[in-house]
């Protein structure tokens, strides 16, 4: 070896020290992941799902993660990148840790969704001074928000996203390839797309997870203190701390997650979608065959116009947000008022008048569902907690419940996933 020559793992070492003395936060996570050279295949097994309009890969991908802390290479792919290059696609990586990307997928397009956490990661090392590499995907409409709202807005309204340059996976605003497009000359050298490989924990090889697993929680904790502490936290992690991180996500987020943690993963794979033709990115369209939740709304008494409101809202971004489902919203006070079944993009929810204004009991629902839909799969709950949840006989219900439940509430139910507004 030369004393000369910049060895790959060479250049990514020195790209964490820089990483460490201008973006302690970043840096000192950082020394949590661990360099691994890919010897399984999984990027390239991630390329194969980014394909252009002949089906063939559409961009070729040095750097992938995935979410037990190991950062994997491909050492001959790295010298087609200079050094400012790889301190970007390292500090992206390192960024998608710290927000725990790679576990908040649940049940969403892996593709769909690694493009909003793209875009989304690319924005805050954009908005906390890095210089965006041209070619990394990024999209300032989405400045601030979070990747979950991302993914909704793509899955929802892709079509009127500007569309992109080239064959590759890029978003124009940031794309060399953006003028070039409309006639002028380009060499095939600059015609790269930045992207990296998020590696699911299912394909993962047994081997790699059965080394020593770095606690993450932990590290994200000590560099956020530390950054803190001498007065180098980035404002977009502070701000995010809180929403994104800790101590807790929005109830609205928390539900969809769980909802779609719940729900069968029942895709079937058929022609390209064109909601991500938008994006340059041809996936497999998605099928969902059977998406059923069944929503219970405590219309008792106490209940407010307020708190009434604020259930049918998440109904109705469920709704709009969660295509292919099949939906009942099934009113109740101390008995079942409506039962009431819904295909997403329905018209006739925003028509729903729920009625009650008496006691408070569960149980109706409980054996509604029971006796009318013995596949029920997942019950989400909206009440205030003040009625008879400790007479519930859980085992009598083969179906999951969520409670999303009114901060002034009674006690906590016997069984089930709470969430409080
Ligand atoms: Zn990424």
């Amino acid at each position: 070896m030369s004393l000369f020559k910049k060895e790959p793992v060479d250049r990514l070492i020195r790209a964490k020290i820089r990483l460490m003395d201008s973006h302690p936060f970043l840096g000192l996570f950082s020394f949590n992941l661990r360099f691994m050279v890919d010897t399984h295949g999984m990027i390239e097994a991630y390329e194969n799902t980014i394909l252009d309009k002949e089906g063939k890969p559409a961009v070729s991908i040095p750097m992938g993660i995935d979410p037990f802390g190991n950062i994997y290479y491909i050492p001959e792919k790295l010298g087609a990148y200079d050094d400012d290059q790889l301190y970007f696609i390292l500090a992206h990586e390192v960024c998608h840790q710290i927000l725990k990307h790679g576990e908040r997928v649940g049940n969403r397009i892996e593709q769909v969704w690694g493009l909003s956490t793209d875009i989304a990661t690319n924005l805050i090392l954009d908005e906390d001074g890095f210089q965006v590499p041209p070619g990394c995907l990024i999209n300032r409409k989405y400045k601030g928000w979070l990747s979950e709202e991302i993914y909704d807005d793509i899955m929802e309204k892709a079509e009127k996203v500007p569309t992109p340059c080239g064959s590759g996976p890029c978003i124009p605003e940031n794309c060399p390839n953006r003028n070039k497009r409309r006639g002028s000359q380009s060499s095939p050298g600059d015609q790269k797309c930045i992207r990296d490989a998020h590696i699911q924990g299912e394909d993962v090889p047994q081997s790699i997870k059965d080394l020593p697993q770095p606690d993450l929680d932990k590290a994200r904790l000590d560099a956020f203190e530390y950054a803190k502490s001498i007065g180098r936290l980035p404002a977009t992690i502070a701000r995010r701390w809180g929403a994104e991180l800790e101590p807790k996500i929005p109830w609205n987020i928390l539900l969809r997650n769980m909802i779609l943690l719940t729900i069968p993963k029942d895709f079937t794979y058929t022609r390209p979608s064109k909601k991500t033709q938008a994006y340059g990115v041809y996936l497999p369209s998605v099928k969902k065959e059977f998406v059923e939740v069944f929503f219970g709304v405590d219309t008792s008494g106490s209940i407010g116009k307020d708190e009434l409101d604020s259930f049918m809202t998440e109904i109705e971004n469920f709704d709009r947000t969660i295509h292919g489902a099949h939906f009942y919203i099934i009113t109740c006070d101390a008995k079942v008022h409506e039962a009431e079944d819904y295909y997403s993009g329905s018209p006739k929810l925003s028509d729903f008048k729920p009625s009650g204004g008496g006691g408070t009991a569960f149980t109706p629902v409980f054996e509604f569902l029971r006796e009318n839909y013995p596949r029920a799969k997942l019950l989400v709950y909206f009440t205030d907690m003040f009625g008879d949840q400790q007479s519930l006989k859980p085992e009598r219900y083969a179906f999951q419940t969520i409670w999303v439940i009114t901060p002034k509430h009674g006690s906590p139910p016997p069984f089930g996933y709470v969430i409080e507004l």
